[in-house]
């Protein structure tokens, strides 16, 4: 079994009545019900308000991929859980960064840029090109799919170049965006993936659900490790003759 944390800062779906109508359980809630209707897949949720925003180290070691949603208060994650996921990560576990969580505490510490991007908030129509079409993200997707709503992202987008490109959005208003990115960072699997504004029913589309499915799979760890060694060896690999 894959065994996911979904995070959610949790707090615009109980402040913000546009919000509230379309996820009155939380964002969290709706990604946990269709991961955890996976036969191979077992959810738990993590929020901003829990202790240690839900993630104390016993949580994180029983994790093999964080999903992470954010908003308005990635600077209330404390340092010590924004470096304690980062250090999981280079560890081994896999991390999916979804929409605004494009500047979580975690998702910059692992990129090391400001991950700044331009955006708008006018509803335009996104169409998501899969521009890899052979990655295991993207299978069960076809050429291209189209989100009624979204806000728009646009690049520049300021992020190392992905090892992999799977999704380019497109908008109506013209703008194009580097939707779905991967990268390895230590021995831990990234990937990021743009939908997801709040106000938009983003996370009920079974497309979304399937590259959010998809990205679980992939990013689950093939190795982890409780901490990445830095070993004093203190003999060389080949001996010599004294002198
Ligand atoms: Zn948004």
């Amino acid at each position: 079994m894959i065994r996911v944390t979904v995070w959610n800062e949790f707090y615009h779906e109980k402040t913000e009545e546009s919000v509230r109508a379309v996820y009155p359980e939380g964002i969290h809630t709706v990604i946990a019900e269709f991961l955890g209707r996976q036969e191979d897949i077992t959810v738990r949720t993590a929020t901003l308000d829990q202790p240690e925003c839900g993630l104390p180290p016993e949580v994180l070691a029983q994790t093999d991929v964080l999903i992470w949603w954010g908003h308005a208060r990635h600077w209330e994650v404390p340092e010590e859980v924004a470096r304690r996921v980062q250090e999981a990560v280079l560890c081994g576990m896999g991390f999916i960064a979804l929409h605004s969580a494009h500047h979580s505490k975690p998702f910059r510490y692992l990129m090391g840029t400001t991950c700044n991007l331009s955006w708008r908030e006018d509803g335009d129509m996104e169409r998501v090109w899969v521009v890899a079409p052979d990655h295991p993200i993207a299978q069960g997707i076809d050429r291209y799919f189209d989100l009624p709503h979204e806000e728009t992202y646009a690049e520049a987008f300021d992020i190392p170049e992905p090892d992999k490109l799977v999704f380019i959005g497109w908008y109506e208003g013209g703008e194009v965006f580097r939707s779905g990115c991967c990268w390895r960072r230590g021995r831990g699997k990234i990937f990021y993936f743009q939908p997801g504004h709040e106000t938009f029913p983003i996370y009920r589309d079974s497309r979304v659900q399937r590259v959010i499915t998809n990205a679980v799979r992939w990013a689950e760890p093939e190795t982890r490790v409780p901490e990445v060694p830095c070993p004093n060896v203190q003999k060389p690999v080949l001996k010599f003759d004294e002198q």
